[in-house]
């Protein structure tokens, strides 16, 4: 197996080769193309100049001599191509030796004009009448001079040069590039490793400014926060229920060794108190119990019609008592004309009312205040439940519908097992209703659930 550094880079170096390739090649073609199109040009310019310069010749002289014309045999010699001039009845008047030229031209020109000796042949006339032939001969079709092959070879050299050098470049780019993939890919695996380990505190610190990369490494960083607090609860849960287990069965436990051993006796008071902390043990099974089965997908609700004034008041009138002992001040405001419908099941909605009510009791002070409103807004039914309580620290608040949460606070003060607010978020969901929980540490707090009017 490659690692993805590996791949990309040689997926990008691959590529880069590919098309460096394909545009050399065509590069080279047109070069080429052009350049002996242009040479073509120059050659035949060349032909019809040596015809030309001829026909003066004879028509200065009016005749042929075996010197007619020889001076251009020099630059003929010079640029490597082989005259012979003939008069009309093809007589050889004077000729170069293509052997000749062979010696002159190097070694590196002969490879590139290519070695067959061609000739081609020009009619010089005067007066409208053929007066002779002259016989261009060349080793290759188009005659490069030392000077033309140079110029091809410098710029194959840049093209290689380029080539080479774009290669380069390309292979740091890549290894950069894939760097830049393969560390975010790299760190999240390994956390991914501490993670399934146990060791829920690694993080990815690295950013990315791939957008996909960083969603990935945020994904990652969520996770471990998510399974740390899970992790967390988990273990205030074995303590929590431990601790709430463990409380009761030592008082039993101490209170029959004492009357086993005869330092209590057995009389209906003690058996009445060891009672209540048998009923109180089987009080937090029972809730435990409920949230199980809350959270059971199999629930389904038996939803009608109901008035959620009927059932708040009824509610409200359950907790005077309490209340009362506690000198609390608790109030209800709603419009008393209307009824307040909405879909959903007596029992679980009196359940919902009465765990935020009781907490509402539980954290707020002697001689405080519990403000109950019951209201319409659009498509919605608000109740809101303020008190002048304890309020919840801005650390504990986006933990108290987690089951088993207990604010530190809460935790010395007041008996609670966490789970009412769980219970209370679960009833809702299943209803289709929202909550909101707004509080100020010392302050008080304020429960709002919006529910669906009907
Ligand atoms: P508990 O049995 O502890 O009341 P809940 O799930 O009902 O469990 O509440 C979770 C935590 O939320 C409580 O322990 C407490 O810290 C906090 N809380 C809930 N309601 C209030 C409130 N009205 N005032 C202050 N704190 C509250």
């Amino acid at each position: 197996m490659q690692s993805i550094r590996k791949r990309l880079s040689i997926i990008l170096v691959c590529t880069a080769i590919l098309a460096l390739f394909i545009s050399t090649l065509l590069v080279n073609i047109t070069i080429s193309t052009t350049f002996n199109k242009y040479l073509v040009e120059i050659q035949n310019k060349r032909n019809t100049r040596i015809v030309t310069y001829l026909e003066d010749v004879y028509k200065k002289n009016g005749k042929w001599s075996e010197t007619s014309g020889i001076e251009i045999s020099h630059e003929a010699y010079m640029s490597s191509y082989c005259l012979t001039l003939k008069d009309e009845n093809n007589k050889v008047l004077w000729g170069m030796n293509p052997n000749e030229i062979i010696n002159n031209m190097d070694a590196t020109m002969q490879v590139k004009n290519g070695g067959v000796y061609t000739t081609s042949t020009f009619d010089i006339k005067s007066g409208g009448k053929i007066v002779g032939y002259i016989e261009v001969g060349q080793y290759a079709p188009v005659l490069l001079s030392k000077e033309d092959v140079d110029f091809k070879g410098s710029i194959n050299k840049s093209i290689i040069l380029s080539v080479v050098l774009s290669i380069l470049i390309t292979i740091l780019i890549s290894l950069f590039i894939s760097k830049q993939f393969s560390t975010p890919l790299r760190q999240v695996s390994k956390i991914s490793v501490h993670l399934s380990n146990g060791n829920y505190d690694e993080r990815s610190e690295d950013k990315s400014n791939i957008l996909e990369l960083e969603d990935l490494r945020n994904s990652i960083n969520t996770l471990g926060e998510k399974l740390q607090h899970q992790d967390l609860l988990r273990k205030r849960l074995i303590s929590d229920i431990s601790h709430e287990i463990r409380t009761p069965l030592n008082i039993l436990q101490n209170n029959f060794e004492a009357m086993i051993d005869g330092i209590f006796p057995v009389d209906n008071e003690r058996l009445a108190y060891l009672n209540e902390e048998v009923i109180r043990f089987g009080k937090l099974i029972d809730n435990l119990n409920g949230l199980k089965e809350i959270e059971g997908e199999e629930i389904s609700l038996d939803v009608e019609k109901i008035s959620l004034k009927d059932i708040l008041s009824s509610v409200v009138k359950e907790f005077e008592l309490v209340s009362e002992n506690k000198k609390l001040q608790m109030t209800l405001e709603c419009n008393t004309s209307k009824q307040f419908n909405i879909l959903g099941e007596t029992d679980k909605i009196k359940q919902v009312i009465i765990n935020i009510l009781s907490n509402a009791v539980k954290f707020t002070k002697e001689n405080g205040e519990i403000n109950i409103t019951l209201k319409e807004a659009d498509e919605k039914v608000i109740l809101k439940i303020e008190d002048t309580g304890i309020g919840i620290s801005k650390e504990d608040l986006p933990y108290i519908f987690e089951r088993l949460y207990r604010g530190d606070k809460s935790r010395h003060e007041t008996v609670g097992t966490g789970i009412g607010l769980t219970i209370v978020k679960n009833i809702l969901t299943l209803h289709k209703a929202n909550i909101e929980v707004k509080s100020e540490e010392g302050k008080g707090s304020a429960v709002t659930v919006y529910f669906n009017r009907v």
